[in-house]
């Protein structure tokens, strides 16, 4: 397998990345992008760059992903693609009509250095955008960042485009989501509905990539948020942001730009991470119902029944860094213990992160880091279990290890579309998914005499 020949002992490299445990921001710009009602992603750069970017969330979410092109070739390439932009905007707006185009940026736009924010206003200056539509624009290079960055820059760039602030203040509250599916959005949005809040989900790609067969295509699907509620992101009474690297920046820039103040939170992945979440909307008004009680009851209990089987388990994660964390806290909570934690997602801030959300300073946590680095880890010392997208399946059938699989991307199962991880049902999922990993091996392992109709 791809993996097979990966050496031991673990080898330090500073200027070399084998299999990187991430994608590229342009991926993250496009997807939250999509979380704004009748918007087109636009990808600043060459054809192929955009095929990429598509497919990678088409297999992901098993939907049609749109996004328009630049269509850089040599002289673009080389002269700047100002030209290939403008003529871009006229033929989206004359054949798709969107209501907004969001552009990101390539590496090749940004390593020649064309200046967006300067083509977007030239396009006004020549009438190329309809009166009521707009163009937004976010600086995505794929030499640095990742995925996870892509997302926050876009998510920052709808804010700053469009939130205004208020004569008087709204009784809403804005919530930046994460780098999360659909679902989790729909559960985020639900559990502060339930306590009586109105919010805003700011970007929601709920009702966009997982939406019904209907039997025709619909290029623009009735989710997203709108306009309007991006305008009212400014006269929010607070802002909750899910994860400090995807949603921290637009929660600050909602602070700098319109005075609201913003609590930035993990990934509500768990007990303790969603308890903060319960909190947090609490402090902004709402008040928890007996149903959020009953289901926060129903997961402590199944924790309880499960903890025979999860105690002393070891496990290794590999992903993006707010939901590694979150993670990570669920399953020491639980009794798993993790051993490695590895995002290919650049920041210092991560193992401490998540020695702080485990009380444990002997994981060995990366930042930047990649497949083969983990594989390594592993083959020195093994886990029980692998937290992880697709990708890590090759160093779990290499190992004979279980992969529960967790992130982004997804390409190779169904579920993630349409069952949340975030809150405490979706912590039951999660906790479901991780037992059936263990007792099918479990079972598969056993020897006859051992093998028990009751485990
Ligand atoms: S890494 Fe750069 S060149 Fe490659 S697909 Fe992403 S934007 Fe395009």
């Amino acid at each position: 397998m791809l993996l097979r020949h990966t050496a031991t002992p673990v080898t330090e490299r500073q200027a070399l990345t084998i299999q990187p445990a991430k994608t590229c921001q342009p991926v993250g710009a496009l997807y939250a992008a999509l979380g704004i009602h009748r918007c087109m992603p636009h990808s600043h750069g060459s054809q192929g760059c955009c095929s990429y970017h598509r497919s990678a969330l088409t297999r992901h979410y098993k939907e049609p992903v749109m996004a328009a092109t630049s269509c850089f070739t040599e002289g673009a390439s080389v002269f700047g693609g100002q030209a290939n932009l403008l003529e871009a905007i006229t033929n989206i707006f004359t054949v798709y009509s969107p209501d907004i185009i969001a552009v990101h940026t390539t590496c090749l736009s940004e390593t020649i250095g064309d200046d967006v924010h300067q083509i977007i206003g030239r396009a006004h200056e020549e009438n190329r955008i309809p009166e009521g539509k707009w163009v937004i624009s976010a600086s995505t290079p794929s030499y640095v960042g990742s995925h996870v960055m892509g997302f926050a820059s876009m998510t920052k760039a709808m804010i700053e485009a469009f939130a205004v602030t208020p004569k008087r203040r709204g009784n809403h509250v804005t919530i930046i989501p994460g780098f999360v599916d659909p679902p989790d959005m729909i559960e985020v949005k639900r559990l502060a509905t339930l306590m009586g809040l109105k919010v805003i989900v700011a970007p929601d790609t709920s009702g966009v990539l997982d939406t019904p067969q209907t039997g025709h295509y619909d290029m623009y699907p009735s989710g997203g948020v709108t306009v309007d509620q991006l305008v009212a992101t400014g006269s929010s009474l607070g802002t909750i942001a899910l994860g400090p690297i995807a949603s921290g920046p637009a929660a600050r820039a909602l602070d700098v730009k319109c005075k609201v103040p913003c609590t930035v939170l993990p990934l509500p992945i768990g007990v303790r991470a969603t308890d903060e979440y319960i909190t947090a909307l609490r402090s902004a008004g709402g008040v928890v119902p007996e149903a959020i009680d009953y289901e926060r009851g129903q997961l402590l209990d199944v924790i309880t029944d499960m903890q025979q089987y999860f105690y002393g388990k070891t496990a290794a994660l590999i992903g993006d860094p707010d939901q590694l964390v979150s993670i990570a806290q669920f399953l020491t909570d639980v009794g798993i213990r993790v051993k490695y934690a590895v995002t290919g997602t650049p920041g210092k801030k991560f193992a401490n992160r998540i020695q702080a959300a485990t009380g444990s300073d002997s994981i060995i946590a990366r930042d930047a880091s990649d497949y083969y680095y983990l594989h390594q880890l592993i083959k020195t010392e093994k886990v029980d279990m692998v937290f992880g997208n697709t990708y890590a399946k090759y160093l779990c059938r290499d190992e004979d290890i279980p992969l529960i699989r967790t992130g982004f991307p997804i390409y190779d199962r169904i579920g993630h579309q349409y069952f949340p991880i975030v809150g405490y049902r979706g912590g039951l999922r999660l906790l479901e998914r991780i037992l059936s990993a263990l007792m099918d091996r479990q079972d598969r392992d056993a020897p006859e005499e051992s093998f028990e109709l009751v485990m």
